[in-house]
């Protein structure tokens, strides 16, 4: 039987962290299917990439890396306002799987309780490797492209995701510190 695993993160971007994972999930597992989580976010901050962007910069890591493509599924998750509800509900857009990989802790609580094997790898690099960090490298205009597989440098060239999230810098700043107690 396949054995299939799950890991699902918002991957905004995918980082060096992530594909570590992605390697040593495949070295546990016949196949990965990479979840997109918070598919229908995009244009801000936190989650700037749309999930096709973010599928373009993960499809395109991993065949840099050499990983054959036959192993590894891309799916778009969006959210849903019911924890209770998530684990069928990614069920539902997801191929089969026996095993779920996560540090998210919410995650791992989630399918445990649904009775699925949860697997934890190590963090890589946590320091440097970091969503929002990286973010904020961007917007603040200091080198980032070291801590992404070249392949997502290019993505987010190609999309002009540096300059999309300065001018959401931007309208934030211009919405000014918000007041209370009017
Ligand atoms: P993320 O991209 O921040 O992280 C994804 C995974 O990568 C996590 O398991 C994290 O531990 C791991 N990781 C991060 N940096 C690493 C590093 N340096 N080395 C090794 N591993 C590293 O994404 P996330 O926020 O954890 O994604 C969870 C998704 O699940 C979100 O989209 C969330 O909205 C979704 N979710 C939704 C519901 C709901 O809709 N009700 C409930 C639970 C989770």
């Amino acid at each position: 039987m396949v054995r299939r695993a799950l890991f699902i993160g918002r991957f905004q971007p995918p980082h060096k962290g992530h594909l570590e994972v992605f390697k040593g999930i495949l070295k546990e597992a016949d196949e990965l299917i990479v979840g997109i989580g918070s598919a229908q976010e995009s244009h801000t901050l936190e989650n700037p990439f749309t999930a096709g962007e973010r599928m373009l910069m993960l499809g395109r890591a991993l065949a840099e890396e050499g990983i054959e493509t036959s192993r590894v599924h891309i799916v778009p998750i969006p959210d849903v306002n019911n924890n209770a509800l998530w684990v069928s509900h990614v069920l539902s857009y997801s191929p089969p799987f026996s095993v779920v990989y996560t540090g998210n802790p919410l995650v791992r609580r989630l399918f445990r309780e649904a009775g699925y094997e949860v697997r934890t790898f190590p963090l890589y690099n946590r320091k440097d490797y970091m969503g929002t960090k990286i973010r904020e490298r961007m917007v603040r205009g200091k080198k980032w492209e070291h801590l992404v597989p070249p392949a997502v440098v290019k993505v987010v060239e190609e999309i002009d995701g540096v300059g999309r999230m300065r001018d959401l810098s931007q309208s934030d700043r211009l919405l000014g510190p918000r007041k209370t107690g009017t």
